[in-house]
């Protein structure tokens, strides 16, 4: 009786054994885990994702770092649940959490990020029609204290514009804070917005508040948002180290339940009659539609992604990629073979891995400030000297995605249109001296 009881028993426990690791195997993963970008001192930034529908739905924790942890914590806990319950995202919505947007701001202990920069007073807040909130260097912080920390300029800041690149496919965004017990929308009128923040704040028992009347934000990410018609809200949770799960919880359910209206999809945009995919108009606006030039005729399906060619460069939008959905494509010229130019007495230069090229003073401050890494890409050759227009000498350098030149006569630096940009190589005079100018 007994051996036989015991055979039973472990064939029993053996067959649960066997059975376990089998079944846990065969579970699709629980969500996809994506690096968006680095911070300033090189720590991940991290998204997960949940489902695969068309409307891309994104929350993001911890923006002002280390006072603001719950958030992060709260994050995390809401990655955990949609983790055990993947079915609570609806089919047509793809859900994504950041848990930390500032990784710096938090191992240093600060609401900053490593350069001492509040990035929700960095974004580039000037694109929608309330001038109130334009970004500034001198801001409002943390109970109202007004210091420099806005940045030297508008979206400077490496984990502002990792955020930049990743929402522009978004139908909707939350930012989360903590910790004044309210939540409101952006600062300039959105229907969606404004539905947004109210539908969350009442599943969340939360204050819905307009604005934020306690002291004027600039360049905050919410703002920003409003600019490239992207509804976003602000959760300010009650409490600076309760994650208030369940509450926040709520508030995600019930934009998930409306999510035909609260995610909008993506509808493409009119500019002069050229057709542009609302992804490509976002990054036109975001980063600059004077720098880019308009677009030249309307975006065309090329292997699953849709290129949108601009008076300075060529834009492609690729609905599947998770990290940057639209990019820059190289130009199609041939890359200048030249000398390596001194790298000794400058005040700026850039160097790159891929290259032996280097960027100097005046256009490597330039590429740092309109993001050259997504509108220049790595440079083809150093500075030159060009016979171009006729009779002229000006400094150009030449890049993947598209060609700069210094404008004497203006005294600025200007992207070369594409019809200029093949006449450059056919029109060297000689290396140019790097420092001899500006
Ligand atoms: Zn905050």
């Amino acid at each position: 009786m007994k051996p036989i009881f015991f055979v039973l028993v472990s064939v029993w426990m053996g067959t649960l054994l066997w059975i376990l690791p089998v079944t846990h195997a065969q579970q699709a993963p629980r969500n996809t885990r994506v690096q968006i970008g680095m911070s300033g001192q090189g720590l991940p930034i991290e998204a997960f994702r949940f489902g695969t529908g068309l409307r891309k739905f994104v929350i993001v924790g911890e923006t002002h770092g280390a006072p603001e942890r719950n958030t992060g914590v709260l994050s995390r806990q809401l990655i955990d649940w949609f983790g055990n319950h993947p079915e609570a995202v609806p089919a047509d919505v793809r859900l994504y959490i950041i848990p930390v947007l500032n990784p710096d701001g938090d191992k240093l202990e600060s609401r900053q990020n490593a350069n001492g920069v509040d990035l929700n007073r960095n974004m580039n807040t000037n694109l929608d029609k309330c001038s109130e909130n334009d970004w500034a260097q001198r801001v409002y912080g943390a109970s109202a204290v007004i210091s420099d920390t806005g940045g030297p300029y508008a979206d400077s800041e490496p984990e502002s514009r990792v955020i930049r690149a990743f929402l522009l496919d978004a139908s909707a965004v939350v930012f989360l804070h903590s910790a004044a017990g309210l939540v409101f929308p952006a600062f300039c009128e959105d229907p969606i917005a404004i539905a947004l923040a109210q539908t969350y704040a009442k599943a969340g028992n939360y204050q819905y508040a307009r604005y934020w009347d306690k002291y004027p934000i600039t360049g905050g990410m919410h703002d920003w948002a409003r600019g490239i018609d992207l509804p976003a809200i602000i959760p300010e949770l009650e409490s600076g180290d309760d994650p208030e799960f369940d509450r926040n919880l709520a508030g995600v359910k019930a934009v998930l339940a409306n999510a035909p209206a609260l995610l909008p999809a993506l509808a493409d945009r009119q500019v002069n009659g050229v057709t542009m995919p609302f992804p490509i108009w976002r990054f036109w606006q975001a980063y600059g539609a004077e720098i880019i030039g308009p677009p030249l005729a309307d975006a065309q399906l090329r292997d699953g992604k849709y290129v949108q060619a601009f008076t300075t460069i060529t834009l492609a939008y690729d609905p599947h990629d998770d990290v940057q959905p639209v990019r820059a494509l190289p130009i199609d010229v041939a890359p200048v073979v030249g000398d390596v130019a001194p790298t000794s007495d400058d005040t700026t230069v850039l160097t790159f891995t891929k290259t032996t090229a280097v960027v100097h003073d005046a256009f490597a401050r330039y590429y740092e400030r309109i993001d050259g890494q997504q509108l220049l890409g790595v440079p083809q050759d150093n500075e030159r000297m060009m016979a171009v227009p006729v009779g002229t000498q000006q400094s150009q350098q030449q890049f993947a995605f598209g060609v700069i030149r210094y404008d004497e006569v203006n005294n600025r630096i200007i992207r070369l249109p594409v019809v200029w940009q093949a006449v450059v190589t056919t029109n060297v005079l000689a290396p140019t001296q790097p420092f001899q100018i500006r």
